[in-house]
């Protein structure tokens, strides 16, 4: 029975921002029939053959997946389909199945189900949200070699048929289920599990659609939704909205909407302060699908493309070639946009799980290139993907967590190896390729000059620096009253880094989320910095401030800065500029 509730409000995870009102879409995934029955020893033969078949079908099914997902989502998206194309290989579960039909003299389709299960749950028990989707590839795979051992017809899951443009909700999308909606109908995606790099995820990002996933009990309420709002940027899913929820998401919608219009209408305006200096307004990526991000909001290139999170998304620790094939991606995409990949920054918060590193302070431990080093062919087929994919030369390269000279000299040796070695095999590279670093350390503040000399730029991490200047934890919300980046101690050090460069004639940019705050926008260009990277929705708004300034005003606001006692101080002084020079001015 469809008895509708009255509203309700769930939470996830803010998967794709942006907001959906509409009608749901329940998918459910088609059930599959196994039977237990015992199948005569004559017949184990004939199982163990259509086992094999099915194999090889649904080898061809994934391949074919695979270039679909190419064409539609970019190489991101059809390297999930590799990590698939691993688990159909794995001799030991393929073995097992073969040895589960004959000894327990079983049909195929069962012994498939049992092995993989038992696989499946080997993965659900580390408890970990990494490892959960895995378990979800294989239950993908799964499913698809039982649907080719007990059909063979390739008719299209039904269940996957939009009725017109709605909102899907299920318990996760599996990625073959991904490449069989028609995209063009879907207005959002909600989903009970999953996290922020489930497939969910990535797939809703690549279609721009808000999603939020990891919605703990949205599935009870699926046959009692008449109309549902996605709420992609607070990760809120509201359940039959009442009429003021519904008219202020309207607005909400339209509101969003418009700002996009006119946020795009900025995108095409050239980024130059009053007095007429150019500021470059660079983004912050951190997966080839975000290359789209960067064109359709007119940044002039990547200042930060985070690796690590392409690693977290994989299967296995990525190959040299499906690293290549991802850098060269955005090379060519963004081309003659420049590029700044960040070498892996692993430790700290992030991938602790799948490096298997457990320390009892990880942000003080094995992190950024003291891993790297820990892992020299994970470097060097990390150097050699980026070299490869840098010829048309519009690719450099940026070390994470450095803190001292050594780590540079030492990354440059590796460097040149790798490069004659590629040469040597007859590959085209960009020799030239500029080796900078990110200064989010403070001893590397400290001695900036002598960095300077063998860094080609700087790019400032001001989200580390700050957690490291002010021994405050970054992530940790007891101490998020002491973490500040306006802190004059943190604004010291940007002033010296940027002086050190200048001095040194190298770039300076800044890539923590501090270049994305408005208020801050006056002071970092009154310091001197004229690359600013930052998400790349947030460009045009950046850019509107830029066209506000003037560099010799910020000069002297940022001297007032520098001479405050307090972090409040700072804000105040920054705030009474805003206020007067933007705040009360229509923005042009
Ligand atoms: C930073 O530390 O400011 C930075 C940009 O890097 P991440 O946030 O990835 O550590
Ligand atoms: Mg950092």
């Amino acid at each position: 029975m469809n008895k509708k509730v009255k509203e309700k409000i769930l939470k996830g995870v803010a998967a794709s921002p942006g907001i959906a009102i509409g009608t749901p879409f329940n998918y459910v995934h088609e059930t599959l029939n196994v039977s237990r029955d015992t199948v005569p020893d004559s017949e184990i033969e004939s199982e163990i053959l259509k086992y094999r078949n099915a194999l090889d079908k649904t080898r061809e099914n994934i391949l074919e997946d695979k270039k679909n997902a190419a064409k539609r989502g970019g190489q991101e998206a059809a390297k999930i389909f590799d990590a698939h194309l691993l688990i159909i290989d794995d001799q030991v579960l393929i073995d097992e199945a073969v040895y589960f039909i004959s000894s327990n003299n079983v049909q195929a389709s069962y012994a498939v189900s049992k092995v993989m299960k038992d696989y499946q749950m080997e993965f659900e028990k580390l408890q970990n949200q990494y490892f959960s989707q895995r378990a979800f590839d294989i239950e993908d795979v799964c499913r698809r070699i039982i649907k080719n051992i007990i059909s063979d017809s390739d008719k299209p899951d039904q269940s996957t048929v939009l009725k017109g443009k709605q909102i899907v909700i299920s318990n996760n999308i599996f990625p073959s289920d991904t490449l069989n909606f028609n995209k063009d109908l879907i207005l959002g995606i909600v989903t009970e599990f999953g996290g922020k790099t489930s497939h969910a995820a990535i797939l809703s990002k690549s279609l721009e659609v808000p999603a939020v996933v990891g919605v703990t009990g949205i599935s009870k309420y699926q046959n009692k939704i008449s109309l549902l709002i996605v709420d992609g940027f607070s990760g809120k899913v509201i359940i039959n909205p009442n009429a003021s929820t519904f008219e202020s998401y309207k607005k909400r919608q339209h509101e969003e909407q418009k700002q996009v219009e006119e946020d795009l209408k900025y995108a095409a305006l050239a980024s130059v302060t009053l007095d007429n200096v150019s500021v470059k307004i660079m983004s912050n990526i951190q997966s080839a699908l975000e290359a789209d991000s960067v064109i359709k909001w007119n940044s002039d290139g990547v200042g930060l493309f985070r690796t690590e999170f392409l690693f977290e998304s994989s299967l296995s620790v990525l190959s040299e070639d499906d690293q290549f094939r991802i850098y060269s991606e955005v090379s060519e995409k963004l081309y003659p946009r420049h590029i700044t990949i960040r070498l892996l920054d692993i430790g700290g918060d992030k991938l602790n799980d799948k490096m298997s590193i457990k320390e009892d302070n990880p942000f003080l431990g094995v992190r950024g290139m003291r891993l790297l080093f820990d892992h020299p062919e994970l470097l060097r087929s990390h150097l050699r993907a980026i070299l490869r994919a840098s010829s048309k030369k519009n690719i450099s390269i940026m070390l994470p967590f450095v803190s001292n000279i050594s780590e540079i000299t030492k990354t440059r040796a590796i460097f040149e190896r790798v490069i004659k070695d590629l040469i040597s095999e007859g590959y085209t590279v960009d020799e030239k390729m500029k080796i900078g670093i990110m200064v989010e350390v403070p001893s590397i503040v400290m001695i900036a000059d002598a960095v300077a000399a063998k860094a080609d730029f700087f790019s400032i991490g001001t989200n580390d620096l700050t957690q490291y200047v002010l021994a405050a934890d970054r992530g940790n919300e007891r101490v998020s009253g002491i973490y500040d980046s306006f802190h004059p101690a943190v604004i010291k050090m940007l002033d010296m880094t940027v002086r050190a460069a200048e001095r040194r004639k190298i770039g300076v940019g800044i890539c923590g989320q501090m270049a994305g705050y408005p208020i801050a926008l006056p002071l970092l260009i009154g310091l001197g910095l004229r690359e600013l990277s930052v998400t790349p929705f947030l460009v045009p708004a950046v850019k509107k401030i830029i066209r506000r300034l003037d560099t010799k005003e910020c000069a002297a606001l940022s001297k007032k800065c520098l001479k405050a006692s307090s972090p409040k101080a700072v804000l105040t002084i920054l705030s009474d500029f805003f206020e007067k020079k933007i705040g009360d001015h229509p923005l042009q």
